[in-house]
C-alpha cells in the first residue's frame, strides 16, 4: 500500500507512525515485517523520539555531517545544487524495516517512524508500505 505526503524540503521531519500503523491494521497481519520505503535519492526514513528538541538536534548534526554550504561536485555537474540532500539520504537510507508482533509495530514507547526530506525544495512524496507476513504466523 502507499500514501502521499507533502513536505517543505530542507530537512523537513514528519512523523508517519500513525499512517504506517493504519496500513498495518488494515492488512490484518499479526506477525511479520513492515517495510517502509520512499523511492527518491534525497529523502530518509528512520526512527527517533519525535519531539521538538531532538528534531532540532538531528537537523543540526546533519548540517555538520553534510553542510549545505559545502562545494559539491553534484552541483557543478547538474546545477540542481542539492548535493547535501543526496549525501544525507545515502547515509540515512530511504527505507526502514520494523517487526510486527500481535498485529502491532514493535517500537519503543518514545520511538516514532520519521520521514525526512533533505531536498532543497518542497516535494510530494510517495511512501510505500509492504506488510510481510511471517511464515510461522
Ligand atoms: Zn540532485
Amino acid at each position: 500500500m502507499k500514501f502521499k505526503i507533502s513536505t517543505k524540503g530542507f530537512n523537513d521531519i514528519i512523523d508517519i507512525t500513525d499512517r504506517v500503523s493504519e496500513i498495518l491494521e488494515k492488512s490484518g497481519v499479526k506477525d511479520g515485517i513492515c517495510l517502509i520505503s520512499c523511492p527518491g535519492s534525497t529523502c530518509g526514513i528512520t526512527t527517533l523520539e519525535y519531539e521538538s528538541g531532538l528534531i532540532e538536534d538531528l537537523k543540526k548534526i546533519l548540517e555538520r555531517i553534510a553542510p549545505m554550504s559545502e562545494d559539491y561536485e553534484h552541483c557543478k555537474k547538474w546545477g540542481d545544487c542539492n548535493g547535501f540532500s543526496h549525501v544525507r539520504s545515502a547515509l540515512l537510507k530511504p527505507f526502514l524495516a520494523v517487526p510486527i508482533e500481535n498485529g502491532k509495530l514493535v517500537l519503543g514507547t518514545w520511538q516514532q517512524i520519521a520521514f525526512l526530506d533533505f531536498d532543497n525544495r518542497p516535494r510530494e512524496r510517495e511512501i510505500i508500505v509492504k506488510v510481510i507476513k511471517s511464515s510461522s504466523d
